[in-house]
């Protein structure tokens, strides 16, 4: 029996990718929108359960690339196929470049009460270096709808470890974003794989190297400027003004069941951990025949997996892990089970704890691969 409480719907297009993207989205393919939603529903319907539904989150891809009835029209979906709590937080990812006020009225009708905004930048030459197709004009005048449009719990997300981008520049952008005063602000570092166009550009010399020392830098700098300014730090990347957590991302770091819709969806039910295809014309032709999309992935959880990642992603969190709460959970010491781990890590400064709790330090949340990699199975 699943206790499914979060449901994700992946939305696949993009007016043109980024040069640094890494998720599943197709650009040009805009006019399979139609025939996309159509799918979704259907998986919803094939995919329907007796369950109390807590949080929704549309993601991307561009969800904004929907129009308002089409989000309507989806959660009209998930409400005839789940029980959607009245106080359900709905989540949906904008770009900038594809908003306006009467599209975000229209999708607040539509029962949106979270907009996650990707701003990535306050500089448009950074914004041009990202390939994304807005400037910081658009992102400042979708921040200002928002809050017309009376979308009370906003986000906005920002890259830093920009090539180039030194402190100052981060500072700038970190300044910026306190000024437009959202309720959340998730910060991500650039990363880039050997395919993407950013990494090429790096690579033939167009742009210079990140610093990973730099990159450091404006981590600890954001750190202290966000606090400063009532923001409180709760997830390794996540800022939040008091009661503005993301609800959806909890059930993910605190290890809940959630259930992912559409292309690439990743889901984790009943222990186990599965993912939709990721091919959009399969998952399409799937669907219309009233068929469940074929699996990219379909992996069992087993008990020590489990354990490692409800270690790894409890670290993730910045209040760590309450050493009492995984001993009710899994019955096991963990000061006893990772002694000798733990002690490493203690002696590198990378984690504290005191009797109740075990936790990053500020190097330890700069350097958690370094962390969480010696909690995996056959690490131990
Ligand atoms: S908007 Fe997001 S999903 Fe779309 S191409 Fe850019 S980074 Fe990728």
């Amino acid at each position: 029996m699943s206790d499914i409480k979060a449901i994700y719907i992946h939305v696949p297009f993009c007016r043109r990718r980024c040069k640094y993207c890494s998720f599943i989205s197709y650009q040009s393919r805009e006019g399979d929108i139609p025939a996309y939603i159509d799918a979704v529903k259907k998986e919803l319907s094939l995919r329907s359960e007796d369950t109390v539904i807590n949080t929704v989150y549309f993601g991307g891809g561009t969800p904004s690339l929907l129009t308002s009835e089409q989000i309507s029209s989806l959660m009209s979906a998930i409400k005839n196929n789940f029980h959607l709590a009245n106080d359900s937080e709905i989540t949906m990812e904008s770009n900038p470049g594809t908003i306006d006020f009467k599209y975000l009225c229209g999708v607040k009708m539509a029962g949106i009460n979270r907009l996650s905004i990707g701003v990535q930048s306050f500089n448009d030459e950074e914004l041009s270096m990202l390939g994304r197709i807005h400037t910081v004009k658009d992102a400042l005048v979708a921040i200002k709808y928002a809050r017309e449009a009376a979308l009370n719990n906003l986000n906005i997300d920002l890259i830093y470890g920009l090539p180039g981008q030194t402190i100052d520049d981060w500072k700038d952008n970190l300044v910026k974003a306190i000024e437009v005063n959202p309720d959340h602000i998730s910060l991500y570092a650039l990363t880039l794989e050997p395919e993407e166009p950013l990494f090429k550009d790096i690579e033939s010399g167009i742009l210079p190297e990140i610093s990973a020392d730099t990159a450091a830098g404006q981590y600890e700098l954001a750190e202290k400027l966000l606090e400063k300014h009532g923001y409180i730090h709760y997830e390794i990347s996540n800022w939040a003004k008091p009661g503005f957590e993301c609800l959806h991302n909890l059930v993910y770091w605190q290890g809940g069941e959630y259930l992912g819709i559409g292309v690439a969806a990743h889901s984790y039910t009943e222990k186990r951990r599965t993912a939709n295809t990721a091919d959009l014309d399969k998952y399409m032709s799937y669907l219309s025949h009233n068929s469940l999309p074929p699996q990219d992935n379909d992996e069992v959880i087993d008990p020590e997996l489990e354990l490692a990642e409800s270690i790894i992603l409890g670290l993730r969190m910045c209040n760590g892990i309450g050493l009492q709460d995984f001993q009710k959970r899994f019955n096991i010491d963990i000061m006893e089970r990772y002694n000798r781990r733990i002690d490493e890590l203690l002696d590198a400064g990378l984690i504290e704890k005191n009797k109740s709790v075990i936790k990053l330090t500020q190097s330890g949340r700069l350097l958690g691969n370094e962390v969480f990699w010696r909690f995996l199975p056959d690490k131990v």
